[in-house]
């Protein structure tokens, strides 16, 4: 179906009496549009779950309700639009506020959201600069103080100087954790190859002539090979290059190898290659692991390089006076990437870099006459992007509503549960815990109990062999399991120690939903067990598995 298109439907027209209308009245409360909106508005999570019907459809055929390039030439009415997203977009969409969709890093919103965002989108206001968003520019300001205080604890009568002072940006506010590591980045290049005698910056040259003008042969990024891949996206837009990405290898716990990452330092100062940035990662996407910050911290300040901290899923564990200790050594960092649309329980697009030195964001300063004029206090001369929401007063909003206890009991909870989820697998004889949770994150797999005793006996070659049937039963349960739309995991491939850093495909959770329970979990489980046995597809693997290993 197309929108409003029904053979049996009035048209709208297009004049200019109805367009003013679009701008001006607002929908009766009985149409449906104000019906939708009056149940959305009152009960999100009700809506959603009678709503949002988990049958697995087929992608090509949610394709076929939009697969017409043309835009329609007469307007469609507003209720009718409505009508066709409901049964085409949102009945095709992912719950992703489900207790059980424990697959992802998108995380439920508290209900409070859904009002305060029509605030904000109701206002459109411009955060490029002041004239077109005046009050949000200094909340804007007071929300990365606000991170800033919680990463390096500075003074009241520090924030009191800085926070506000026009010249000065204690932090970057963009879409996502991506823009913040490319914008921390970027600040970290230009400040290696500043200015100089007969070089007016690398920001004003370009990468050639820096490299010529101080002598050196590369420049790269450090860090572990668990690093996120905006940091391939960021060494392409910055000139060095993807392969300019060093990933050192990682310990069995997956946080970067010290002695690897020293002996690489020593090594590129041999070939005069300079080091942009030593990037440690607290929270790796795929395991939550947290690398060794204060070492980190020790080996930048060695080579008097940028330090860089990853803390885009991590980042509010600062919350917890638990486990903040696991984060030790970020508040030495030059720049800190922290997620808001993650652990912060914000709408989609909300990233945050936020800057030890209130200075270091002038190297990307940038000024344009009609705005953003030198002294102002316009946020845009210190942004990758140029237009941008309020969106950071969806984080202010969180951050007064839920406060520093509220969040601390999330973190918490969600650490907690993933230990109890961690145990639970441990317990059960056909699950393997294959990295054990440090934050809120774990990863398994599902390995038949007769099998799991004979893994550690196995020779390599035939290690490698089963671990290829395991890999193929993992992604079957999963995607069994996805259909079946009860609960939802994601996988991940991960190189393990304990099998000759064979890399083997895993499940992976990720604990953030409050409203997650362990009972959830145990049926999860018992779910994946009964697919194992029950799935045509899986249990031909699993036969086969045991068939081999009962010949030996
Ligand atoms: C999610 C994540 C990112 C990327 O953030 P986006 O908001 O998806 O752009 C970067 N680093 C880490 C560690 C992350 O978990």
């Amino acid at each position: 179906m197309t929108p409003g298109k029904a053979s049996d439907q009035k048209h709208a027209v297009a004049n200019l009496s109805n367009l003013y209308r679009i701008f001006t009245v607002p929908e009766s409360p009985d149409s449906t549009l104000g019906r939708i909106d009056q149940e959305i508005s009152q009960n999100l999570n009700g809506f959603l779950r009678n709503h949002i019907v988990a049958t697995e459809q087929d992608l090509t055929i949610i394709e076929q309700g939009f697969s017409s390039p043309r835009i329609p030439e007469q307007p469609t009415f507003v209720s009718d639009y409505t009508e066709f997203l409901l049964d085409t977009l949102v009945a095709q969409s992912v719950h992703t506020a489900a207790p059980g969709f424990v697959g992802h890093m998108t995380s439920a919103l508290p209900n409070f959201m859904l009002p305060l965002s029509r605030i904000m989108t109701a206002l459109n206001q411009n955060l490029v600069k002041i004239e077109t968003s005046k009050a949000f520019t200094p909340m804007e300001r007071q929300v990365l103080g606000m991170l800033h205080a919680l990463i390096y604890g500075k003074d009241d009568a520090y924030y009191q100087h800085w926070m506000h002072d026009p010249e000065c940006a204690l932090g970057s506010f963009c879409s996502g954790g991506t823009l913040a590591n490319i914008t921390a980045l970027w600040v970290a290049r230009n400040n290696l190859f500043p200015a100089d005698d007969g070089f007016q910056g690398i920001a004003k040259e370009g990468l050639y002539r820096a490299f010529r003008h101080y002598g050196c042969e590369g420049a790269v990024v450090l860090i572990s090979q668990r690093g996120h891949y905006s940091f391939g996206k960021a060494a392409d837009l910055l000139g060095i290059g993807r392969d300019s990405i060093i990933a050192i290898p990682t310990d069995a716990d997956n946080r970067i190898d010290i002695g690897e990452l020293q002996a690489t330092c020593d090594r590129l100062k041999e070939q005069g290659i300079r080091i942009i940035s030593l990037v440690g990662i607290a929270g790796t996407t795929e395991t939550g692991n947290v690398d060794p910050l204060d070492k980190l911290a020790d080996i930048a300040e060695q080579q008097g390089c940028h330090f860089h901290v990853d803390a885009a899923w991590g980042g509010p564990t600062l919350f917890s006076e638990t486990y903040k200790p696991l984060l030790k050594g970020i508040e030495r960092a030059d720049s800190v990437t922290i997620d808001a649309h993650k652990q912060l329980y914000v709408p989609m697009g909300a990233g945050m870099v936020l800057f030890k030195n209130p200075a270091s964001l002038s190297s990307i300063e940038h000024h344009a006459e009609y705005i953003l004029r030198k002294g102002s206090k316009d946020l845009g001369s210190h942004t990758l992007e140029g237009s941008r929401p309020g969106t950071a007063m969806l984080v202010h909003s969180a951050l007064n509503i839920i406060g520093r206890k509220g969040y601390e009991l999330l973190i918490d909870k969600g650490i907690g549960i993933a230990r109890t989820f961690a145990a639970m697998i441990d317990a059960d004889a056909d699950f393997e815990l294959i990295t054990e949770p440090e934050l809120n994150l774990l990863t398994y797999r599902y390995v038949p109990a007769p099998l799991q005793a004979l893994l550690p006996k196995l020779p390599a070659g035939e290690l490698a062999a089963v671990n290829r049937e395991l890999d193929a039963l993992t992604m079957q349960i999963q995607k069994v399991q996805r259909a079946a739309g009860q609960s939802f995991v994601s996988r991940t491939r991960l190189s393990r120690p304990q099998y000759d850093n064979d890399t083997i495909t895993v499940f992976r959770v990720v604990l953030a939903n409050p409203l997650t329970t362990p009972e959830i979990l145990r049926e999860m489980l018992a779910e994946q067990k009964q697919i194992a046995t029950e799935d045509p597809e899986a249990a031909a693997i699993v036969a086969g598995l045991l068939e081999s290993v009962a010949e030996d």
